[in-house]
């Protein structure tokens, strides 16, 4: 499974299209892994009550579970990153952590119903592959002696070539992973310099390997555009090079370019290496062309699937859902986030951890849950969220459905949200009829900019 490592010749995307598009709709907007987004959560935990949110989503007929575990240790920085990180070389530190993360899930498991059955688990961070393989074992006997797993529980891990031993593979399937997510960003040495993640394509390629012959199943590969020295050029490259590890899915972001004093350390534009906003809207461009012409189907937004992935096919039967790691598989399941910065979300509304270790580590000493902040939906919140999420997963608002499943005419209520779609249907977007919207497969990459027409906070 050698990637070509030919140069792509160099691709110019038409300015028409997806490109005149992308300059039409330019500017930011929430991806919607949540509603409302998490940058209206509230701090306020009397109001907020977070046991309480636990306890409520034991309702009888409660979907089954999905669980997140964030393992925030990484052994340096990369400079595009924003994630709740630690960096530490000292392993030992993920020990405390495993502690604390017993601890945390023992204090919520004696508020939440066991018999629900966990559907899917994601490891995630930072760099799950920081714990050893024993460590990873001790996590795996942890989540297994709380939780009761379905036996086609999907377990998935996130994955840096950088740091993946044999060792750790297995106790990773021992726990029951079949499915990673490998960040590359991209291939290009230059680029890798300028973010301080040096990642050649021999490390892409044994990864990729290891993970298939120890019998996992789905491999996702997250690329970012947007990142120091980056061209249409080297991306075409970048795109090539990960075509050619033969991924399930993939992922292309767009880095977030913040000032030094937001964020000290993070790449900023201050010396002039970022590509311009043209520039990044070519590289978006390129990803689609060349992802759909090499077979994958865009399940929205820079989300990319091979047609018998099980995203891609829960995509087409209305079974994809929308949560803090993007999009998955399994409908109607509660979120239950663990460790530092986690989320959780159920019917009822979201919670979000602290994401500095004392302040988690202080709570949990006091036996309460580390919560920090979060969200208790209102009925109305409750109604938009299921448009926003209908629009993120199905493409599609069936009003009569939709009325029915809400409780409200959805044509009358949100008439001014819908009357602001016309110019989505002008530019071939989505189609309107009497009875529903839909969104088009030109309208896929700017899902999130038609959901935002519901958003009643979004200024
Ligand atoms: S990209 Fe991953 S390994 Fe790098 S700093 Fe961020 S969380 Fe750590």
């Amino acid at each position: 499974m050698a990637p070509s490592r030919l140069p792509s010749p160099l691709y110019v995307p038409s300015a028409s299209g997806g490109l005149a598009l992308l300059r039409k709709y330019a500017g930011p907007v929430p991806r919607y892994t949540s509603y409302p987004t998490a940058d209206h959560f509230i701090d306020n935990l009397a109001a907020l009550r977070p046991a309480s949110l636990v306890t409520q989503d034991n309702r009888p007929g409660a979907g089954p579970l999905s669980l997140y575990v964030h393992l925030p240790f990484c052994r340096s920085y990369c400079w595009f990153c924003d994630c709740a990180h630690i960096i530490t070389t000292d392993q030992g530190a993920a020990e405390g952590y495993l502690d604390d993360l017993a601890r945390e899930i023992a204090l919520t498991g004696r508020l939440m119903d066991a018999a629900r059955t966990v559907t899917q688990l994601h490891l995630g961070g930072a760099l799950p592959t920081f714990l050893s393989a024993a460590q990873l074992r001790r996590l795996g006997r942890i989540l297994h002696a709380a939780f009761k797993f379905d036996a086609d529980a999907e377990i998935a891990v996130e994955i840096d070539p950088r740091y993946l031993e044999v060792g750790q593979v297995d106790a990773l399937c021992e726990i029951g992973a079949r499915r990673a997510s490998i960040g590359i960003q991209d291939t290009d040495p230059a680029v890798q310099m300028a973010i301080q993640r040096v990642q050649p394509p021999a490390m892409n390629e044994r990864a990729v390997t290891l993970l298939r012959n120890a019998g996992f199943t789905s491999i996702n590969i997250d690329l970012v555009h947007g990142l120091p020295k980056q061209t249409v050029s080297t991306f075409a490259r970048t795109l090539d090079d990960v075509l050619g590890l033969g991924p399930d899915r993939l992922s292309v972001f767009g880095h977030t370019p913040v000032s030094e004093s937001e964020s000290p350390g993070r790449v900023s534009d201050e010396q002039g290496l970022l590509p311009g906003l043209d520039e990044r809207m070519r590289m978006q461009v390129l990803a689609r062309e060349r992802l759909l012409a090499a077979g994958y189907v865009n399940l929205g937004m820079d989300h990319y699937a091979r047609p018998r992935d099980e995203l891609a096919i829960a995509a087409r039967s209305g079974g994809l859902q929308r949560n803090f790691q993007g999009y998955g598989t399994r409908a109607g399941a509660s979120v239950y986030g663990f460790g530092i910065s986690a989320i959780s979300s159920s019917p009822d509304g979201y919670r979000q951890n602290h994401t500095s270790l004392s302040a988690y580590r202080d709570a949990l000493a006091r036996g309460e849950l580390p919560v920090a902040r979060g969200w208790r939906l209102t009925e109305e919140d409750r109604r938009r969220r299921t448009l926003i999420m209908k629009l993120m997963c199905e493409h599609r608002l069936d009003f009569e459905a939709l009325s029915r499943e809400l409780g409200v005419d959805v044509k009358g209520t949100y008439a001014k949200e819908l009357d602001s779609l016309t110019e989505f249907e002008a530019d071939d977007i989505l189609h309107r009829t009497d009875r529903g919207i839909e969104i088009t497969d030109t309208g896929l990459p700017f899902l999130r900019v038609v959901a935002a027409r519901f958003d009643a906070y979004l200024k």
